[in-house]
């Protein structure tokens, strides 16, 4: 891992007296792509313009290379903010756009040519020079927005949800297109986003924030795999989470079954939350079943099933190639590795029951907005 580039210690910021950051504490390397990701409200931007230093934090403290921040105003600080809405002088043209930091920073003509033409270059739009930026699309002002944050040669680039405007394909394609930007220029990415999807695809480490908490932070796998508590299983990917009781090393019970899993470390007889993602179960026949049930519902989605399994009351989600029909009684066989056991939380038995999970349901409330719509 490169040096600590940029650390905040214990970050407290209240609004109107409520608590919006909670002792934030958060170290990010030289030319790291990090993300921060929650649900709407958590924190995350916040957390962005504490480092922009657009906001003082109430307690706590912000450093970069080891040298305090808190009173550095936001223009001397080695970073460059990309909004959602990319902010674009729409009185300038393209390569004026790109030019502005370097002419507020007095560089010479032959400077801002040569940065304009490689950063121009950078993000594809060589030739768009002299174009009204009301004349672009979205996507072309996304990059004009890149190609004018990184001319001033910032260490540290916030992207404030920067692909949230784009359709799902061009999103994506700036997806890959971001994260190659970021590996050429050799700077560090703090990318805020409520989308795991995106999260997992493009950082080295994701920051999982709820309540302005930091619940965990860990590469894509570990955050995956390995979620700390309920939340965090929940909020990335599916995850079916039912209570247990580890019964020693490397053995857990629940839903009236032992099961033997690769967890170790807890007390004998300890009550834990277990997640068992969809993807990671077996359909067998009931005789072969660790477990039982009833399929209530299938949704066909392109390259598995998805069936919500009854399992004694509790409702299952499973991703399966097998086409099972409503009604079937089923088995699952569940593999030691496809089990994770987390210590309990505050977030204990919120999460992980499909119960009020179904297709009809969202067919039918959207059938609802439609209506209102019209
Ligand atoms: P989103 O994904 O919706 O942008 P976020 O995680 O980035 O959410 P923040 O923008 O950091 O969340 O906001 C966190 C909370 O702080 C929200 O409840 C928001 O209403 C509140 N908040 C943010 N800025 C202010 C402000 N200037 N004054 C009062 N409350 C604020």
């Amino acid at each position: 891992m490169n040096n600590v580039l940029l650390r905040l210690k214990d970050i407290s910021v209240k609004f109107d007296n409520e608590q919006i950051l909670d002792n934030v504490s958060l170290e990010i390397c030289d030319k790291e792509f990090v993300t921060l990701l929650g649900p709407s409200g958590c924190g995350k931007t916040t957390t962005l313009r504490i480092i922009a230093g657009f906001i003082s934090p109430d307690k706590g403290e912000v450093y970069f290379d080891n040298a305090l921040m808190n009173n550095v105003p936001p223009h001397k600080r080695p970073v460059n903010t990309i909004f959602q809405k990319y902010a674009l002088f729409p009185n300038l043209n393209v390569y004026e756009n790109v030019a502005f930091g370097l002419r507020v920073k007095k560089a010479s003509e032959d400077e801002i040519r040569r940065t304009v033409h490689d950063m121009l270059s950078m993000v594809n739009l060589l030739g768009f020079e002299k174009r009204d930026i009301s004349t672009l699309s979205g996507g072309q002002q996304q990059r004009v927005a890149i190609a004018r944050a990184l001319a001033v040669g910032p260490r540290v680039l916030l992207l404030d949800e920067p692909l949230g405007a784009l359709d799902l394909k061009l999103r994506k394609d700036m997806q890959v297109e971001l994260k190659n930007i970021q590996q050429r220029m050799g700077i560090t990415f703090i990318y805020v986003t409520h989308d795991q999807e995106e999260a997992l695809s493009m950082s080295d480490r994701v920051v999982v924030m709820n309540d302005g908490v930091i619940q965990q932070i860990g590469t894509p796998e570990d955050i995956y795999n390995e979620p700390i508590n309920a939340f965090v299983a929940d909020f990335i990917g599916e995850s079916n989470i039912v209570d247990g009781v580890m019964l020693e090393d490397y053995k857990a019970s629940f839903s009236g079954h032992v099961f033997e899993c690769l967890d170790k470390g807890f007390k004998n007889g300890e009550a834990v939350d277990v997640v068992v993602r969809p993807e990671d179960v077996d359909v067998v026949s009931p005789e072969e079943g660790m477990l039982r049930g009833i399929v209530t519902s299938v949704t066909f989605k392109g390259v598995h099933f998805e069936i919500i399994v009854d399992i004694g009351g509790f409702k299952w989600m499973i991703q399966t190639t097998d086409f099972q029909p409503v009604g079937a009684n089923i088995g699952l066989y569940i593999e030691p590795d496809a089990i994770h056991i987390m210590k309990k939380s505050e977030y204990s038995g919120i999460y992980g029951d499909y119960s009020s999970y179904s297709e009809d349901f969202d067919n039918l409330s959207n059938a609802g907005e439609e209506l209102e719509d019209e």
